[in-house]
């Protein structure tokens, strides 16, 4: 999707700090980390959100969920990590193109939600 700003990164039109890519996966670093390891896991292919995936996604979702591990402890956060997916208007999902946010580093990242 050209006006895609997740696909652009893709494409090599936005730069990016890349740390991993195959062929349906892209993993860069997020712009405005929020933990000291801030890692986003997308799928090349443009998919939405999460609520937008199909039965045929579903290799490429359990790939990025391998990868995910793989990346926390290769980029320094091998005792733990925190998976995110911000999905639609409710999850506050900003960047209309599926990601895994990977958070940590070496302090744990705190709790999950404030309860309500
Ligand atoms: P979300 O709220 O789940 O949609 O998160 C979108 C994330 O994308 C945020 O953490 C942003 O900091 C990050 N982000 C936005 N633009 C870029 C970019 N050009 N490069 C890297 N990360 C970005
Ligand atoms: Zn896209």
């Amino acid at each position: 999707m050209s006006g895609c700003i997740f696909c652009r990164i893709v494409a090599g039109e936005i730069p990016s700090k890349k740390v991993y890519e195959d062929e349906d996966i892209f993993a860069f670093n997020d712009i405005s980390p929020a933990r000291p390891v801030h890692i986003l896991v997308i799928p090349k292919k443009h998919i939405e959100s999460l609520a937008h995936v199909t039965e045929a996604d579903t290799p490429v979702l359990g790939k990025m969920l391998a990868v995910a591990n793989r990346l926390a402890t290769e980029q320094g956060s091998p005792d733990g990590f925190r998976i995110i997916i911000n999905t639609g208007r409710i999850g506050h999902q900003e960047v209309p193109h599926l990601h895994i946010h990977i958070v940590g580093g070496p302090e744990p990242v705190g709790p999950m939600l404030k309860k309500v």
